[in-house]
């Protein structure tokens, strides 16, 4: 594909480049090393960002605490709520931008970013909200008629934060909207594959009125400028979501600091579908659960369990449904699944789809790589494996790409023992038109989403999370400030 790049994209793309965004301010380097970010549609070089390292992050923390310190430590709850609405109609003005940048570099279809922002705004108007919600209670005291105690809460300073490539334009905001909304300050270090709408995000802000250093953002490796954020002694909390294995690293290094983390790591999500269940929508809504952004969403449904009984027409549905997809150019409104991010991923999924086949399981729909037009870009057809046992690989490792395992299983029990068989916890689904079944799976299954008769929707006053390998804390809800607050105890003795 050779297709120009849309209007709405090249004047960031021709203003950024080399440089990372420190105390409000673009800055190059210190090492003055670059890396290439490339559109995985055509697999051509999109733009050439900093390689951030220690001494990048050094400057970034740095700005981050004067920050903290400084004029944000005066705003109140009303000044830093106005400023998230100012943020939030900024983001509103500017999106076909935002979209634009993020189709271009992370390769979701066009329709997709788009039609995320109404889920951008919802969560930026929930930060918003929330600013205002950071209070801690009054007690009644038993330590005397003379004694008032109370609780404080206050930012817990300078957060790390760090983001995969599969939607920083939405995953930057859990980030953003909680510092924001408490009055941390923040230095990002997106994801080395698709860090462009951070950036723009982040002169926003500054448009925003946000003041300098409120928001930094160092580009760049994980190993390198990624792994000098979790270590950094002066960064007191990481969020950070990933996979499970740089999850690891990331708790190693807080050990230095003590620093507090959260984590959102990966899944193998179990999709549960009993032979009761309106396969109407079972069929469709299972399928997408896994091929939404290409099967690249930590929470994607990837092991389907079916019921034995409709395990013939259930197949023989989703491989039909599977061929309606449209794959290709995502900057075409009209195509449903864009690239994977990149050749190395490309790589991996092809290698889950030859370990599938080499495992028995029977490969009933696509498992290519594609050709023709799109041949430059990390295109697969949407895959769908049959016949497959919970103890195969591709049941148990996540793949993050658009393959669906379908496992059968015969009674609730065995669906449930199958369904928690996993290291991860992360999202989870049952259809059934049986109260009773709802109840049994969504009470016994061990993961921190159940979406019954439906997958994948969040709502931000909701929220989402991880049990097991799947990680820590709490996106959203009346909980997802508490990570970003530290509480006090005041005793008054009112002799
Ligand atoms: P990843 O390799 O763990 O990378 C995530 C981020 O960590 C990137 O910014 C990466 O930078 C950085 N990083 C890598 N090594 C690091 C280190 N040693 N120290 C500090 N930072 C480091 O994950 P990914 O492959 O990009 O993303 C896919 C994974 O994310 C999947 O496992 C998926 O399930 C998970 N995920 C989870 C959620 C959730 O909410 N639970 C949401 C989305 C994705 P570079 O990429 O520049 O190396
Ligand atoms: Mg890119």
């Amino acid at each position: 594909m050779t297709d120009p790049i849309p209007s709405a994209a090249v004047p960031f793309l021709s203003r950024v480049g080399n440089q990372h965004f420190i105390g409000g301010k673009w800055q190059a380097g210190a090492g003055g090393l670059v890396v290439d970010t490339f559109n995985p549609g055509t697999g051509k070089v999109l733009a050439t960002l900093a390689r951030g390292g220690e001494q990048d992050i050094d400057a970034a923390v740095a700005s981050a605490r004067r920050a903290f310190e400084g004029p944000w430590s005066k705003f109140t709850p009303a000044q830093r709520q106005e400023l998230l609405m100012r943020m939030h109609d900024l983001i509103e003005r500017n999106y076909e931008e935002l979209a634009t940048l993020e189709t271009l570099d992370m390769g979701a279809p066009i329709t997709r970013t788009r039609n995320l922002k109404a889920f951008v705004l919802q969560v930026i108007r929930f930060f918003a909200s929330q600013a205002m919600n950071c209070k801690g209670q009054t007690i009644p005291s038993s330590l005397g008629s003379n004694f008032t105690s109370l609780t404080l809460r206050a930012p817990v300073g300078v957060v790390g934060g760090i983001i995969p490539w599969n939607g920083p334009l939405i995953s930057q905001w859990w980030i953003l909207g909680g510092a924001l909304a408490t009055g941390c300050t923040v230095v990002m270090k997106p994801a080395e594959d698709a860090s462009l709408t951070v950036l723009r995000t982040a002169e926003l802000l500054m448009e925003a009125g946000l003041p300098e250093g409120v928001v930094n953002v160092v580009t760049g490796l994980g190993s390198e400028a990624g792994a000098a954020l979790a270590a950094h002694p002066d960064v007191d909390r990481v969020a950070f979501t990933g996979s499970t294995e740089t999850g690891r690293a990331i708790i190693r290094a807080s050990a230095s600091n003590i620093k507090r983390l959260q984590l959102e790591l990966g899944g193998k999500s179990p999709d549960i579908v009993f032979a009761d269940a309106d396969l109407d929508k079972a069929v469709p809504g299972a399928a997408m659960g896994v091929f939404n952004n290409s099967g690249q969403i930590c929470y994607a449904g990837t092991r389907l369990f079916v019921q034995r009984s409709v395990q013939d027409e259930f197949v023989e549905r989703l491989v039909a449904f599977s061929k309606t997809l449209k794959v290709g150019n995502p900057l075409d409104a009209d195509m449903q699944l864009g690239p994977l991010i990149s050749a190395r991923q490309l790589e991996r999924v092809m290698s889950y789809v030859d370990i599938g086949s080499q495992e028995g399981a029977d490969l009933v729909a696509g498992g290519e790589r594609m050709q023709g037009p799109v041949a430059d870009g990390y295109f697969i057809e949407p895959t769908v494996f049959a016949n497959v046992n919970n103890s195969m690989r591709i049941a148990r490792e996540e793949i993050f790409g658009p393959v669906i395992s379908v496992i059968p299983f015969d009674t609730a029990e065995d669906a449930l023992k199958l369904a928690n068989d996993t290291e991860f916890g992360l999202g989870s689904a049952v259809w059934s038109s049986n109260i009773g079944t709802v109840n049994k799976m969504m009470h016994g299954i061990k993961a921190g989403t159940v979406w019954v008769n439906c997958y994948g929707m969040i709502d931000p006053a909701v929220g989402f999370g991880g049990v097991k390998h799947s990680g820590y804390g709490w996106k959203g809800g009346d909980q997802h400030l508490d990570g970003f607050l530290y509480q006090k105890s005041v005793y008054i003795n009112g002799d």
